[in-house]
């Protein structure tokens, strides 16, 4: 059967059985234009569900014998967006890459709730952009007023949709969370954001209601967990309670947190006492390491103590190996310490320590990868400027996540010095030791001893 009568042919089926979802069953299929690559991924969470592979007209198909109901995920290299499914859903999904979430639309059994999801997300994209110049700027009346009418607009649209179709109770639930949750969140930053844009102190004018919602709020609903307004709300939450309920002298002084370990063992504690589902827990758990260990660059003995009450407080975290290895990459990188020992290749084909090439001199190591074109262009151009102004430096250029032969030939392209550029066939490993965690990331390094492996190729010069 050809292939275009054969999805019709679902299709159609799909859409007679439409009164009665009996299969335990998903069929989520769909067709891709200009994909970025062979794959598409199904999350639940963090978790892979399955993954299926683009045939020769970029269509690709999940057929799930038995699924639980609920948001899911899906990723296209590059892009991932929702997917709410439940038993009996057959839903085809339409999508291009150079347009991703303005071009997705489903059909099928289930298009209602997902194309009313997509909707929303793109709707709040807009929003967003006003939040910023608009909203946030106005005094607490004038943007509470404000919120609250962009809020029932979202409810009335949700209620002619449940009037319309028959949404079951979750997906009605995780639809109201998603109208919610974002206005939550844009209050809960709203002290914070009114004040960096005006400048302007003016968490004492707010009114006794303004957080009045908290009362209705849920730490223990798990199909929420990945919602983004309710995570993003919840990340916001969290930080307004940390911030506000400290009373210890030296963590807040003239709105700035002076001690972070303070702040941040603070934040583990609140995390503890008010949130109950243990996923929403770990997933809060890991954001304040990851922000803490990474962003305040805090003294490594304060780092041990963080990290001994992290495992005091949540040492069974579905993240603790990531955490671990964050937390023991950042001690082995730490000023003259030796240069983690990782092995690179050369142009040539010989493997080479990064020992090796920084003995002797100061060197700069900077990354790129083959995969990400204009960011190679910018950091050679970044790299060609730097090395006039800065001759007492080496720029070393180490290239991740490439193939060989790409590698070379970008080299040979751009005219590239060839005994300053090194490949390596394990991003992940040098990733997680150098601790990779931006595109312009560099680390300084003299003699093989770090000086300050925590640069940034902009910032830092
Ligand atoms: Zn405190």
């Amino acid at each position: 059967m050809p292939r275009k009568l054969l999805y019709l042919f679902i299709f159609v089926l799909a859409s007679c059985s439409k009164e009665e979802k009996k299969s335990p069953g998903v069929f989520f299929a769909g067709e891709i234009v200009n994909p970025t690559n062979e794959y598409v991924v199904l999350y639940k969470g963090d978790v892979v569900i399955d993954s299926a592979k683009l045939d020769d007209s970029n269509r690709f198909t999940f057929k799930l014998d038995s699924i639980s109901n609920g948001l899911y995920h899906f990723f296209h290299p590059g892009e991932y967006q929702y997917l709410y499914l439940e038993q009996g859903d057959s839903l085809m999904a339409r999508l291009n890459t150079t347009d991703f979430d303005e071009s997705l639309v489903f059909s099928g059994i289930g298009e209602e709730i997902n194309n009313y999801l997509i909707n929303q997300y793109l709707l709040n994209e807009e929003e967003e952009r006003n939040l910023f110049s608009i909203y946030y700027p106005m005094g607490p009346q004038d943007f509470e007023r404000r919120m609250d009418s962009l809020r029932n607009l979202k409810l009335e649209t949700l209620q002619k949709l449940t009037e319309e179709v028959d949404l079951s109770k979750e997906a009605k639930d995780i639809a109201q969370a998603n109208i919610d949750y974002t206005y939550y969140n844009y209050k809960e930053r709203y002290p914070y954001e009114h004040r960096k844009s005006t400048g302007e102190p003016v968490m004492n004018r707010l009114t006794d209601d303004f957080y009045s919602y908290r009362d209705n709020i849920t730490y223990n609903n798990r199909q929420f967990n990945y919602l983004r307004p309710y995570y993003n709300f919840m990340k916001s939450h969290i930080e307004n309670l940390t911030y506000t309920t400290c009373s210890h002298e030296c963590a807040i002084k003239e709105d700035v947190v002076k001690n972070q370990l303070h702040y941040n063992r603070h934040k583990l504690k609140l995390i503890d006492s008010v949130v109950q589902e243990k996923e929403l827990k770990d997933n809060l758990y890991r954001n304040v390491a990851f922000y803490y260990l990474l962003r305040s660059r805090d003294k490594e003995e304060n780092n041990a103590i963080f990290i001994d009450e992290f495992h005091q407080l949540s040492g069974n975290n579905r993240h603790i190996e990531e955490i671990n290895d964050l937390y023991e990459g950042i001690r082995n990188i730490q000023p003259n310490k030796d240069l983690p020992n990782l092995w690179v290749t050369n142009s040539e084909g010989e493997t080479i320590s990064l020992h090796d090439i920084a003995k002797g001199k100061k060197v700069v190591f900077y990354f790129w990868s083959t995969n990400y074109k204009k960011h190679f262009e910018d950091i050679t151009n970044r790299v060609s400027e730097l090395s006039k102004a800065n001759p007492r430096y080496t720029f070393v250029g180490i290239s991740t996540a490439s193939d060989e032969v790409a590698w070379k030939g970008l080299l040979a392209k751009k005219n590239l010095d060839e005994n300053l550029q090194f490949w390596s066939d394990n991003a992940n490993t040098l990733r997680r030791t150098l601790i990779i965690d931006h595109p312009n990331k560099c680390i300084i390094t003299e003699d093989a001893k770090i000086v300050d492996a925590f640069s940034d190729m902009y910032a830092s010069f």
